[in-house]
């Protein structure tokens, strides 16, 4: 698909959903690019009517149509709950390249090659294998102990992953046999509302589900407020900020929240550094640094920081100077009322030669992050800043890296690394920074299956606890005691 008719789309379905984009004819030259929609399964999208295929612009119609999907989705066997996951998945991969180009589109941040790959590897989340019956037999019968749907689920979802989150997430809640209301972040709705109406349209051609995901279009806070508040609706799952995350906690019934991060990285002097810097440089400039597990700030002990930095330049880093820096600060940080420094937004998930122009400099083009040396209470170590500068804070030794790591984490619980060859030091750091995923001697995807072993989610469940997020976490644990019979043996 082309940039122009890429543009032209997203514009049409802008239109149609009352945002902001142009409405542009579909002249004679249009039947190759419906075609290449056609192609893309995105032949509908053009035409997305209030109460098909799960685009609603209410709350409550969106609860009732879910309500009825949730209840048409029990009363199908395992392995059509396995059969709609798989397709959730296959879906998502046949239109990487597609989803993937109109998500950046819209929501202007990121990469397109890893906005395309965190669609391909959705099959990395966990569907229905996750949900195996226990039993316990003994002289009193048998035990039994099984993992019951919800219902309805509302779901939040963040800007930085939009069509990523709301996929995992249908593939674990589906699994699980829930259906779906989502909210997704304002400008990261249209690309979320085609995929929802793609996967409706496919399952209810198969299965006679019209509406197992719903999509509030357009969402506002208001709708996220019925969300929470709405009766229909046991369990909230919101991936996203500090302010979602403390909206959510406060909600009067279970929430599952995924918050935000500021993943810190430490570097010994034991580690292998050509691995440590091709690994920050890989997982920090993944996405242009939008991952909540990715790295943020390295704080490296000071006999091999000369070193690091080198290798940073050898592996696709650009090291910026104390003039750069201070200037890339002022660009990327705006003072807010409270006096703090917050993250301005224009430079959000943009690329490095994006910020390295913002400041003047002409960067090489293989340059995919920019590095360089602050103190520990700069503005870059301190926020979650979401874009390609990591800041290097050099240290006397691993002990200080360690108290600084736990304070530049600010407690999150989310993500933190660390590159060493010295066990007892890696123990040690994990076990001081207890955090949800912890890291050693990769890169920060590593963690999610990445290039690392382990199942994937776009959902750490971090101040509430329940981790990386699988079909499990959206259950209700059942027990049914069979007493004094169904002994075989
Ligand atoms: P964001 O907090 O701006 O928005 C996230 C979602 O919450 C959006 O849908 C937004 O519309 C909604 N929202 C924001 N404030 C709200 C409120 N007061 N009430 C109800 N809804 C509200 O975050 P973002 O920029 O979209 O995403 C980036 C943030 O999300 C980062 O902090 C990142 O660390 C975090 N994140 C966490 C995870 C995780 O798994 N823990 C995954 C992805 C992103």
């Amino acid at each position: 698909m082309n940039q122009a008719i890429v543009e032209d789309v997203v514009s049409e379905v802008m239109r149609r959903l009352g945002g902001n984009g142009a409405a542009r004819s579909h002249g004679a030259g249009s039947s190759g690019s419906a075609a290449k929609q056609e192609s893309a399964g995105l032949s509908h999208r053009p035409n997305m009517p209030d109460g098909e295929y799960g685009i609603f612009s209410k709350v409550d119609d969106a609860v009732s149509a879910a309500a009825e999907s949730h209840k048409k989705l029990v009363k199908l066997s395992m392995d059509d709950r396995d059969a709609i996951v798989k397709l959730i998945k296959s879906t998502a991969k046949q239109h990487a390249k597609a989803w993937g180009e109109i998500e950046l589109q819209e929501t202007k941040i990121g990469r397109l090659d890893h906005k395309i790959e965190k669609l391909q590897i959705l099959e990395l989340v966990p569907g229905v294998e996750f949900l195996r019956t226990g039993a316990t037999g003994g002289s009193n019968g048998v035990c039994l102990e099984d993992y019951a749907p919800f219902g309805v689920i509302g779901i939040i979802t963040p800007v930085t992953h939009s069509v990523p989150t709301l996929s995992a997430n249908a593939i674990n809640m589906i699994a699980s046999g829930n259906s779906i209301v989502a909210n997704p972040h304002p400008s990261g709705t249209n690309c979320a509302a085609i995929a929802v109406r793609e996967y409706n349209r496919l399952i209810a051609a198969k299965y006679g589900i019209e509406h197992l995901i719903s999509c509030i279009v357009p969402p506002t806070l208001e709708s996220a407020e019925a969300i929470f508040q709405h009766r229909g609706i046991p369990l909230l799952v919101v991936t996203g900020g500090p302010a979602v995350a403390r909206a959510a906690l406060a909600a009067k019934k279970r929430a599952i929240v995924a918050g935000p991060g500021n993943p810190p990285v430490i570097v010994d002097e034991t580690a292998c550094l050509v691995n440590a810097a091709a690994s920050i440089v890989k997982g920090g400039a993944y996405d242009n640094n939008l991952l909540c597990i990715g790295e943020k700030e390295v704080f490296c002990v000071s006999s091999v920081f000369g070193e690091l930095m080198n290798q940073m330049t050898r592996s696709g880093g650009y090291v910026l100077n104390s003039q750069q820096i201070e200037a890339l600060t002022k660009a990327a940080f705006t003072k807010g009322d409270d006096g703090k420094p917050h993250v301005n937004k224009q430079f959000v998930g943009k690329d490095a030669a994006v910020l390295a122009r913002a400041i003047g400099l002409d960067v090489p083009p293989t340059t995919q992050l920019l590095v360089g040396e602050t103190d520990a209470d700069h503005a870059f170590v301190q926020e979650e800043q979401m874009m390609p500068f990591i800041p290097f804070v050099r240290v006397r030794d691993v002990n200080e890296a360690m108290d600084r790591a736990l304070q530049a984490e600010h407690g999150f619980r989310h993500t933190a690394l660390m590159h060493s060859r010295d066990m007892d030091r890696v123990s040690k750091f994990g076990r001081l920074a207890n955090t949800t995923l912890y890291v050693v001697n990769g890169a920060s995807m590593a963690g999610l299956g990445l290039g690392g072993q382990g199942y994937l989610s776009y959902s750490i469940a971090t101040p509430t606890g329940e981790g990386i997020t699988t079909p499990l976490t959206f259950t209700r644990y059942r027990r049914t005691m069979v007493t004094g019979a169904m002994r075989m043996i």
